[in-house]
């Protein structure tokens, strides 16, 4: 379901590392992805994640009047919502919001799962510093439509992050939350390799509040006989994270990819 609202402020301060600024077109996410914790962030008290989703419709004309008071810094586009989720064909808030961005040219960093990214190619190539990151969590399609079930394919998002690099657009691979025992490392770091990002960010699953009841239903559904291992797993001293994270940074070396692990938080 979409609701349409409107809001006060665009940017807000962003916490992240490498961002001064969050700007989020909508409110939920309609990709639904089961490790989500976005809901945890924004206190979400409107029912499943993935059902509703707000759009914020008059955020282009606040962020404009933002802009012109000489908002400085990095703007991450899409921290607690995907920015091209499916709301945006119809109402392309943030293709709009880029229009604006590109006229201060503000330094910007898109995070998405999805290919529509690749309709704002001829503005992300106006900008003088803009990166975009693509998230990928399994190489096989049937998994992420269980997932990640409202997001573009496996096969999209890869053909994406090669478009993007042909086009001189900075790209990285946003290689999380690593689900243990369902994310395929090596044939994904192999698949990504070949599109060839600038850098890839490892993460392991972080059980902010409500994503462990998501995550094991998910698990008790799909791979039951995997129950024990993730109760051993996220009740121990992060072994295997720690096991999975020094297999990545090896496979990347070897790959002459760069990698970077986020060891920030649980
Ligand atoms: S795409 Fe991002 S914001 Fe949307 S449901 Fe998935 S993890 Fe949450």
């Amino acid at each position: 379901m979409i609701k349409e609202i409107k809001v006060k402020t665009a940017l807000s301060p962003s916490q992240l590392p490498g961002l001064d600024h969050a700007l989020n077109p909508y409110r939920g996410c309609a990709h639904a992805c089961i490790y989500c914790y976005a809901p945890s962030v924004i206190h979400w008290d409107k029912g499943k994640w993935g059902e509703l989703v707000e759009v914020k419709i008059n955020l282009p004309r606040i962020l404009s009047k933002e802009l012109r008071a000489k908002k400085k810094g990095v703007v991450g586009l899409g921290t607690v919502t995907d920015p091209y989720q499916p709301a945006e064909k119809k109402y392309e808030l943030t293709r709009r919001c880029l229009e604006l961005l590109l006229m201060h040219d503000l330094p910007v960093c898109i995070q998405t799962k999805s290919s529509l990214v690749l309709r704002d190619i001829d503005l992300l190539k106006g900008f003088s510093n803009i990166e975009v990151g693509i998230t990928l969590t399994a190489l096989d399609n049937r998994v992420r439509e269980k997932m990640e079930p409202g997001a573009s394919s496996v096969d999209e998002r890869l053909r994406a992050l090669a478009e993007l690099r042909t086009n001189g657009i900075k790209t990285w691979v946003f290689l999380g939350p690593i689900i243990p025992h369902i994310t395929d490392v090596d044939a994904l770091l192999d698949a990504i390799a070949e599109v060839k990002p600038d850098y890839v960010l490892v993460e392991r699953l972080r059980l902010k509040e409500g994503v462990w009841e998501s995550v094991s239903g998910f698990i008790q559904d799909f791979k039951p006989e995997l129950v024990n291992e993730y109760e051993r797993i996220f009740q121990g001293c992060g072994e295997y994270y720690g096991e999975v994270f020094e297999k990545v940074i090896s496979i990347c070396e070897k790959k002459g990819l760069k990698c970077e692990i986020n060891r920030l938080g649980v």
